[in-house]
């Protein structure tokens, strides 16, 4: 259900990327596939996702030497602002038009990368670029790790858009969180991250899950449980933070420090979601809608 999706607590938590790059098909990474991936499958990641920009890398190689990494396939849309594509098998939408790219691209999870505000200040990913899109795409970074990276925030580069977020969401535009390395290079490594409930260990289990939420964005800090009892929403993370639950325009509905069990009781807010802060990291959980019944 849309408007709780984490209503369904049943599965299997997998950690993983949905963005990333290799330097044999992305002249901006610096990484050679094989290695990146071993690389994640060395901290511990369920799944990657490989998206060169305009480019579709075979994964069937590197495959056979990972039978417990679920590798997923995709683009990076790149010939405008730019947006992900991932699935189990892509085709090449960014060919097309980015609107008749989305439209056509549904069973895939479709996600606007860094949006703003962004670097030199110029336009992009403005709220009506994304309605003028006809089709909403599945999410939005809230969390991008190489635009957190030393050398990218030297240029200007800012890695959080959580505020953006709030303005999507506030204009009724449900998209979901999600925290991406965006690996082009060695320090790019397990920066963000996503936990992907899933029903299924799969390609399809992990898209099908990110796509209708049930997932959350992290840079460390993680989940322990979220539960909602009539309107009152608990979390519970795995360490201490500066917890907050944010609602329409951004508003902080309620703030506590230094605590790992967090409480908030829902007051016809149009959405409600929580976001973490602490030693460890942050996490995003994604929004919830307790005030009506209508999916997306
Ligand atoms: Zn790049
Ligand atoms: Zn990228």
């Amino acid at each position: 259900m849309r408007n709780n999706p984490y209503c369904n607590n049943e599965g299997t938590w997998l950690r993983g990327s949905f963005h990333g790059h290799c330097v044999e098909h992305s002249a901006c990474a610096s990484i050679p596939l094989a290695e990146s991936v071993a690389n994640y499958e060395n901290i511990g990641a369920g799944f990657v996702a490989i998206t060169d920009h305009d480019h579709i890398t075979d994964l069937s190689e590197t495959e056979k030497n990972h039978p417990n990494l679920v590798l997923l396939q995709g683009f990076e849309y790149s010939s405008r602002e730019n947006m992900i594509f991932v699935g189990k098998h892509v085709e090449p939408l960014f060919k097309l038009p980015l609107e008749e790219a989305i439209a056509k691209g549904s069973d895939l999870l479709t996600v606007i990368v860094h949006p703003r505000p962004h670097a030199d200040g110029r336009d992009y990913w403005t709220k009506p670029m994304i309605e003028e899109l006809g089709v909403l795409p599945d999410g939005i970074e809230v969390y991008n790790g190489h635009y957190g990276i030393a050398t990218a925030v030297a240029r200007g580069r800012q890695p959080l858009y959580a505020e953006f977020w709030d303005e999507m969401l506030t204009a009724g535009h449900r998209l979901w969180g999600f925290a991406n390395d965006d690996f082009h290079d060695p320090e790019d490594f397990d920066n963000a991250y996503n936990m992907v409930l899933v029903n299924e260990v799969s390609q399809f289990g992990v898209i099908q899950a990110a796509k209708s939420g049930r997932c959350y964005a992290s840079t460390g800090l993680q989940l322990e449980s979220v539960s909602l009892d009539e309107n009152t929403i608990n979390v519970v993370v795995d360490a201490p933070c500066k917890g907050t639950f944010i609602g329409p325009g951004g508003q902080i509905l309620s703030s506590a420090q230094e605590t790992t069990n967090f409480d908030y009781i829902g007051n016809n807010e149009a959405y409600i979601r929580f976001q973490g802060e602490g030693e460890t990291g942050r996490i995003f959980l994604q929004p919830m809608w307790l005030q009506d019944t209508e999916e997306r």
